[in-house]
């Protein structure tokens, strides 16, 4: 193991000799200061941590200009979730949706770490609120790992376990079957598809614990919801879920 004053000399001489490169826009951001990493520039960090809308604190949707976290949501309403909230890092619009559509992310789990560091920092007290015991990011089948060999929601979920101080437990919640991709399917569609698709290993772990389920983008919330109903049959007391990106909108 590397001797921890040899850290900061190290990142010196990587950041002499390979200038880090913001993941936002490619400039130079000259090392970083303190409380920004070197990944990131300044006008990107600004740009990523903004201020969130009113949301859903059901669902997540933005609630609109008039509405309070209490109003009813015309996104969620009629509609039993077996998760009590959902937290959203960010909105996928702007910056986050660009870096997202850009595909850049296949390349490097840095740049997803980077991001999702930012902005879980940012969000700190929405997410302390939930008052989760364990943190269970949102599995890959690991036939999709053969064309992407890291799972985004379990980077996020470990970002946000650092900012809370929780465990993160990537081996509890597994994926039964292959899903197919998500795309034009109804709100009836997209949960009939994720029926089914999750298994659970190590109940011990979740008896009577809070749980707070992480995936990179949530539109519907159908594969939260599956994932959920799982893990409270299995034992556990309550599911909150945070996803790095919220889609504002989806066919109903
Ligand atoms: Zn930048
Ligand atoms: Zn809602």
């Amino acid at each position: 193991m590397t001797a921890p004053s040899v850290q900061p000399l190290r990142r010196a001489l990587l950041d002499r000799l390979l200038p880090p490169v913001c993941v936002g826009c490619g400039a130079s951001t000259c090392g970083g200061t303190a409380d920004l990493p070197a990944a990131l520039c300044a006008d990107c960090h600004d740009s990523l941590a903004v201020p969130m809308p009113v949301v859903c604190r059901r669902c997540g949707a933005p609630a609109g200009p008039h509405a309070t976290e209490n109003s009813r949501c015309p996104h969620c309403r009629g509609r039993a979730f077996r998760f009590q909230s959902v937290t959203c890092l960010g909105m996928y619009e702007g910056l986050l949706r660009e870096l997202i559509v850009s595909g850049k992310w296949s390349l490097s789990a840095v740049k997803v770490r980077t991001v999702a560091g930012v902005l879980a920092a940012a969000r700190r007290g929405r997410l302390m609120a939930c008052g989760v015991d364990r943190i269970l990011p949102i599995p890959q089948h690991w036939t999709r790992r053969l064309f992407r060999n890291f799972n985004a929601a379990q980077i996020v979920a470990r970002e946000i376990g650092q900012v809370l101080g929780r465990p993160v437990d990537s081996g509890i919640l597994r994926r039964a079957r292959l899903t197919p991709p998500q795309k034009r399917q109804t709100l009836r569609e997209r949960a009939a598809l994720q029926k089914g698709s999750f298994d659970v290993a190590g109940t011990g772990c979740i008896q009577g614990k809070s749980l707070l389920l992480v995936d990179d983008i949530l539109t519907t919330g159908a594969t939260c919801d599956e994932a959920a109903r799982v893990l409270l049959k299995q034992g556990a007391r309550a599911c909150h879920v945070a996803v790095l990106a919220r889609v504002s909108a989806w066919a109903s």
